[in-house]
């Protein structure tokens, strides 16, 4: 079996422990299902029969973290890594479709399998015992697909979480999910409303970096826009434009894929058109156009992604990304610059991403844009290498030299500085210091 290739010491360590003073245990779950797909795994959970203080017994000796305690989980820090130990549990009725009201301990590792969400989630392993398997997830695992432990629509009804875990799951390991299982997530969906959205927004996001992220958007929008409204609206909306072939939906979901697996980047993708059904107009021609769309679509960003409780840093680059997404940056040297200077190296180059991605997502014959846009990647760096100037940083003189010259302090000494800025990066002014001061010296009898 694979499952044992990769294993690190401390869980070997801890495995072992426990069988040494008579109690049952194995790794379950996650580590399971990502070890027989030849994936290493991000961490080890291990199910056992001893009781929640009884594990905190046998680990006496090491540090012992029990922040899951009343879930029946105790961490333990074996050689640093965290390995987290949960008694084989019953999970009792579930009134608000996410928390059980109860949990019961049980001697059955049958039933701690049987609450686990999908057949691949619900494996069990030991060194002793090898692969234990009651539901399929072996078979589905290899056949590469996703189906609840039991009936969908009761596990569902249980905890609405897994509505979206399912969806996830399929997005990150590329499987399909089972007719059964599929209808249920469809049909219950609208349950979602009752997670909170930090909940939310972590399974988001592993979705949109997932593998099969084109073909879940175009198959399961209908799950997205419980929490991302507005995505309803652009399944189906064809955009009468030569550059289209697609729907705005065809068009976001194959965008979504054509860049890096990044959050920001990912997401920036997912909403770059959300505000295109919106904007839409036809002219004489019968071609569609949709002005205004990019900034319709930063609005809805920025509001959803609030609503989604994402931190500061990642509302503000997202909204940023799909609020310039479809500018032309001419391929001059000065344009360059002028970008460089309202954006930043790190977001220009991101912007270049996002632009590339949307090129890739328009019908074949305008691919060829992306090699223009590769092309401005290019003429950053030798900006960048040349160390040419394009920010208030990079030139040759600063607030004090003009304080020096009699500028009086204050904000004229800033409206100096961003002109003479301007003129050299519009190459009108070289970026020497006596030129610079030169100028400043002039624009002070000039300028208020
Ligand atoms: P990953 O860590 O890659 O997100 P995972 O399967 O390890 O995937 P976790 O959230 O770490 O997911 O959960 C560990 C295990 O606990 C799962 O494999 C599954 O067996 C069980 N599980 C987690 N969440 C649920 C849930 N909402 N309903 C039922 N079982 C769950
Ligand atoms: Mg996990």
């Amino acid at each position: 079996m694979l499952v044992d290739q990769k294993l690190p010491n401390s869980v070997t360590t801890a495995l072992s422990h426990l069988e040494e003073r008579g109690f049952d245990a194995y790794l379950v779950g996650g580590c399971v299902r990502d070890s027989l797909l030849g994936k290493q795994p991000d961490d080890w959970d291990i199910t056992t029969n001893a009781w929640p203080e009884m594990v905190r017994s046998a680990f006496s000796n090491y540090p012992v973290i029990d922040t899951g305690i009343q879930h029946g989980t105790v961490t333990v820090l074996i050689g640093h890594l965290p390995v987290e130990i949960t008694t084989y549990r019953i999970d009792g009725a579930y009134s608000d479709h996410r928390h059980p009201d109860l949990v019961q301990f049980t001697p059955s590792l049958r039933q701690d399998l049987a609450r686990r969400d999908f057949t691949v989630n619900a494996l069990a392993w030991s060194p002793s015992s090898g692969l234990i398997d009651y539901f399929g997830g072996k078979t589905d695992l290899e056949q590469g697909v996703l189906r609840c432990v039991g009936e969908p629509e009761k596990r569902f009804e249980e905890d609405a979480l897994r509505i979206l875990r399912a969806v996830r799951f399929a997005s990150v390991l590329g499987f399909s999910i089972e007719a059964h299982t599929a209808a249920a997530i469809h049909a219950q969906k609208e349950s979602l409303r009752e997670i909170p959205p930090e909940r939310i927004q972590k399974e988001l996001v592993k979705l949109l970096c997932g593998r099969d992220v084109e073909n879940i958007i175009l198959n399961y929008y209908d799950v997205l826009s419980t929490f991302i409204p507005p995505i309803q609206k652009m399944a189906g909306f064809e955009q009468h434009n030569p550059h289209h072939i697609y729907s705005v939906l065809e068009h976001t979901a194959r965008a979504v894929a054509s860049c890096r697996p990044e959050p920001a980047l990912r997401l920036a993708m997912l909403f770059h058109d959300m505000g295109k059904p919106e904007r839409f107009s036809l002219d004489q021609r019968g071609i569609g156009h949709f002005y205004g769309h990019a900034g319709l679509s930063a609005q809805y960003a920025k509001q959803l992604l609030e609503k989604l409780r994402f931190d500061r840093a990642t509302i503000e680059l997202v909204t940023a990304l799909v609020k310039w997404h479809d500018s032309v940056i001419p391929l001059e040297k000065k344009a360059v610059k002028r970008w460089l200077n309202r954006l930043g190296k790190e977001k220009l180059e991101l912007l270049l991403q996002v632009m590339t991605a949307d090129t890739l997502a328009l019908a074949p014959e305008y691919h060829a844009r992306a090699t223009e846009i590769e092309q401005t990647g290019f003429m950053i760096r030798k900006i960048l290498e040349e160390q040419e100037c394009f920010s208030l940083k990079d030139l040759a003189i600063n607030g004090q030299d003009l304080i020096g010259i009699g500028i009086p302090e204050g904000k004229q000494v800033g409206d100096i500085l961003q002109l003479l800025l301007t003129g050299v990066i519009e190459e009108k002014l070289p970026n020497e210091r006596e030129a610079l001061l030169y100028h400043a010296d002039w624009l002070k009898g000039h300028s208020k």
